[in-house]
């Protein structure tokens, strides 16, 4: 078995317990050494909690991959206002589909992640902010939750330790924007949700203007395993700047679509072996390493590290690790469409470069697909791109302009098949993913 094909690339720690009877209940995450990176904390002072995290090198798993340890050290401490942590679950970006199958399967992992990451920050209110249309995991949420306050892991003196914890889990309504860390705060507060300026970083001003941490669903349910087995296990796995392991998501032409859990900075070439590879007869045109916000990339990098050195360093952001993979049926200025008119659809309206920007390239887009397309509309396909990228108010703008910088540098012929043919080239009925 060559080392491309080999299985051992697999770390199941978080999908440990995924296989078990009914691996959502108390019983069986015991069962997995639930809770027992919990007693280690508990026993720990506070800030040694935080150098633990802060030694893993554990980084954020949301997205940006900013230092885990590094954002519970901001938390002030001393200051007489509450601290609150919130847990991002609002998961929404194109193609990432990680937490919320993370939090189906093994919620106590979650809440466990959430104690120990409260207990660090002196905090005795946390939230799970979760997407509103999830309501099975919702309601599983819910249940496990009961289940943590029936067994003494949360409320009053957790596990006799002195530390009281209140959790509460709240469901969003189900838009995309609240997936920013302030607009999920807004949205919690009972506002319509929409970013904040930063600076202030939530750290220092943020649910009801007091410091708090938001971190992302893995982030944290990674963190019960560090406490446990300690900060050389976890740095066994990945590599020196982007240590350990995290849930890789294969999406769209794979043979066998799902969640692989494996150390970071595998490639997308090992991850396809153990996903089948393409569909039968067909080959790789292009994947997206974290989601539609992050650049395209082709079959020439299926050897890159999927790290923050590797693909971070090739001009994209790991991102949320939702490969998405698109065969050759696919056509490019389609994909593109439909990434940005959800977009469009999802822009909160509040700065006008992303506001009227991403409505224009849904309309020159829809040209070019419907063969009324001229050469000029891809310059100005760049011209609006640019002037949404990096001048919008938060993030979401970014990651519309950024499927149309990267399917123009690579895929720029095909743009111009779109001119020439009057119209699209490709059969819609020959692609599975966006028929
Ligand atoms: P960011 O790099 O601006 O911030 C990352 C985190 O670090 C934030 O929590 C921020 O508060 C904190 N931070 C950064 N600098 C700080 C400072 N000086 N002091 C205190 N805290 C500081 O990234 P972002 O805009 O929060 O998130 C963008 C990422 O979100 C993208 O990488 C994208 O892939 C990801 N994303 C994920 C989803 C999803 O569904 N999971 C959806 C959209 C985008
Ligand atoms: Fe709202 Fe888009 Fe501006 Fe973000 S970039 S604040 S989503 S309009």
């Amino acid at each position: 078995m060559t080392e491309a094909t080999d299985p051992a690339i697999l770390t199941p720690v978080l999908s440990a317990p995924w296989d078990d009877m009914q691996p959502w209940r108390l019983d069986t995450y015991l069962k997995h050494d639930g809770y027992q990176g919990l007693k280690k904390a508990l026993a720990k002072h506070q800030d040694e909690v935080i150098q633990t995290v802060k030694d893993a090198g554990l980084r954020g798993r949301g997205g940006a991959g900013f230092p885990t340890g590094m954002k519970w050290g901001f938390i002030p401490q001393g200051d007489g206002k509450p601290h609150y942590l919130v847990v991002n679950a609002d998961e929404s970006e194109p193609g990432t589909c990680k937490d919320i199958p993370l939090m189906y399967a093994n919620p106590h992992v979650l809440i466990e992640g959430v104690i120990i990451a409260a207990y660090a920050i002196r905090s005795n209110h946390a939230f799970i902010y979760l997407r509103g249309e999830v309501v099975p995991v919702l309601r599983r949420l819910q249940e496990a939750v009961k289940e943590a306050y029936a067994a003494g892991y949360l409320g009053e003196n957790v596990l006799g330790s002195g530390f009281d914890l209140e959790l509460t889990v709240h469901a969003g309504a189900g838009a995309y924007i609240c997936g920013e860390e302030t607009a999920l705060l807004d949205s919690l507060e009972g506002r319509r949700g929409q970013p904040r300026l930063r600076p202030p970083f939530p750290a220092v001003e943020g649910l009801y203007a007091s410091p708090t941490c938001v971190n992302n669903v893995e982030s944290i349910a990674s963190v019960p395993a560090i406490m446990h087995k300690g900060v050389e296990w976890f740095r066994s796995f990945g590599s020196e700047k982007s240590p350990g392991f995290t849930l890789y998501s294969l999406s769209g032409h794979v043979k066998r679509p799902g969640q692989y859990e494996a150390p970071l900075g595998v490639t997308l070439r090992q991850l396809l072996d153990l996903a089948g590879g393409v569909r039968e007869g067909h080959r790789i045109k292009f994947w997206t390493p974290g989601g539609s916000s992050t650049p395209m990339f082709t079959d020439e990098h299926l050897d890159v590290p999927l790290d923050y050195e590797g693909v971070g360093a090739a001009g994209s952001m790991l991102g949320t690790k939702a490969l998405q993979i698109f065969d050759e049926t696919v056509c490019v200025v389609r994909a593109v469409l439909r990434w940005t008119e959800f977009y469009a659809h999802e822009s909160c309206g509040k700065c006008t470069p992303c506001r009227e920007g991403t409505y224009w390239l849904v309309q020159i887009l829809e040209r070019l697909e419907k063969g009324e397309g001229t050469e000029a509309d891809l310059e100005t396909l760049l011209d609006v791109a640019d002037n949404i990228n990096g001048k919008s108010f938060c993030a979401l703008g970014d990651g519309a302009a950024s499927p149309i910088f990267s399917s123009l540098k690579y895929f720029r012929d095909e743009y111009v098949e779109h001119l020439a043919h009057r119209g699209c080239p490709f059969d819609p009925a020959a692609s599975t993913v966006w028929a």
